[in-house]
């Protein structure tokens, strides 16, 4: 009695969710028939899932955008073709329904989320990798036993090492980055006032873009970031695994730019690290970060940073025609970017592409940076993508610690500790999709 009244509970969120959910201490909804979605069970594999509903595992892949043939028991698939109930994977999860992932409501507790999902307290840190029980509005919490979530949108960023505004977006011939200008500046917006309030060194410079908050680390190659990085907010929220996501750079992966995989924060750090693509060039030329960067592309990560180093490797030679060189071979990076991203199914009409820098330079000595003039501090943003309006040019003043929740919410997942603002003017509501 006692049994039956938990499931028709059980039934009763189920439906009041409006989602579909196996009742969690119950046996699977569809243990034998084949059924959209389809509850795993175990010893399942999606060959055999595959010959039971009529299928192929290349189509069941697809349908659920997984990634390689590892399923678990207790996933809920979309079986292609089937009559569907509701699809497990969500672009856009709703909050305070009982689905994996639960969208944390502000007041929610993870006793609260339990109560209502038919688990324990216990089950959701496991699932969540968390160590402790503190959760934030919007955070998303994977349910034990629940489908992987995947987003559809992606975001690439890259970063120019240390360009001057002044030679830049702020030179009115535009000469030296003719494809950011003439080309993609009309297919999105970009920022007139952005800045870099922290320090206008290399690595903080990065790490305010990575985690939205500013932090005053050392620039000598062991400066790892303090606060979580997007890579990590992206793994821990979305349960990815690393090839999800890429950090694109030159040099040694254990030096300054491979710190920038993951942070030292408590909860985050190594096991949601970025997957590492690296050249082994000598940083005077962006044409191997290129080559890098288009070969990690093509792996189909969901969230890339490229970070770009010449043009402050040119600047600090004293070579100013070397620097501007280095500025137009950027600007010609980020267009080739932009491109083999159009020229591919998976990111084309899906994709934000972010060009910024991490600092600017001296105005009386382009050799210089690290102060904190206003010719250090601003900087650059180019905005292209489905969510972003174009033709815009933004006047409201800007810092990059606003880069990582604007990248959130463009990947709907949450930046809780980041304490910028998010962009609204770039993340419009999703068209289509
Ligand atoms: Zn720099
Ligand atoms: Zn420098």
């Amino acid at each position: 009695m006692v049994k039956r009244g938990l499931y028709a509970l059980a039934l009763i969120l189920a439906i009041a969710g409006g989602l579909a959910w196996a009742p969690l201490g119950s046996q699977p909804v569809s243990a034998v028939g084949c059924a959209s979605p389809y509850v795993v069970r175990p010893g399942d594999s999606l060959a055999r899932i595959a010959r039971l509903c009529e299928t192929t595992v290349a189509e069941l892949r697809a349908a659920n955008h997984l990634t390689s043939d590892l399923i678990h028991p207790g996933w809920q698939l979309v079986i292609p073709g089937a009559s569907s109930g509701a699809a497990p994977v969500t672009a856009t999860p709703v909050s305070g329904a009982c689905a994996s992932p639960y969208v944390v409501r502000r007041g929610d507790s993870l006793a609260r989320i339990a109560r209502l999902c038919g688990t324990t307290v216990e089950a959701l840190k496991a699932a969540n990798h968390l160590t402790r029980d503190l959760i934030f509005p919007d955070q998303l919490i994977a349910l034990p036993g629940g489908a992987r979530w995947l987003p559809a949108p992606k975001v690439v960023i890259v970063v120019v090492d240390g360009w001057r505004y002044a030679d830049t977006f702020g030179d009115l011939s535009h000469e030296h980055i003719p494809h950011l200008w003439n080309d993609l500046r009309p297919l999105g917006a970009w920022h007139a006032a952005i800045y870099n309030l922290g320090q206008t060194q290399t690595a903080a410079g990065h790490a305010a873009i990575l985690g939205g908050v500013w932090q005053p680390i050392a620039n000598d190659g062991t400066g790892r970031p303090t606060a979580p990085t997007l890579f990590e907010y992206y793994r821990k929220a979305t349960r990815a695994p690393a090839s999800e996501t890429a950090l694109v750079f030159n040099g040694d992966p254990h030096g300054k730019a491979g710190q920038w995989a993951y942070s030292t924060a408590a909860g985050y750090g190594a096991a949601y690290g970025a997957q590492v693509y690296h050249s082994d060039g000598d940083g005077y030329d962006d044409g191997v970060v290129l080559a890098a960067a288009l070969g990690a592309l093509a792996q189909h990560p969901r969230l890339a940073v490229i970070a770009l180093p010449a043009v402050d490797e040119w600047a600090h030679t004293g070579d100013f025609a070397g620097y501007l060189r280095a500025i137009a071979g950027a600007d010609s990076a980020a267009w080739q970017i932009w491109q083999a991203l159009q020229s591919d199914a998976f990111y084309a009409g899906q994709t934000t592409l972010l060009v910024t820098n991490d600092h600017g330079r001296q105005l009386e000595n382009f050799t210089q940076h690290g102060g904190d003039s206003l010719s250090e501090q601003h900087v650059t943003l180019l905005t292209v993508g489905p969510r972003t309006p174009a033709g815009q040019e933004v006047t409201t003043p800007r810092t990059l610690r606003d880069i990582a929740p604007t990248v959130g919410a463009l990947l709907n997942i949450p930046t809780p500790l980041a304490e910028g603002e998010v962009m609204w003017e770039v993340v419009k509501p999703a068209r289509g999709n």
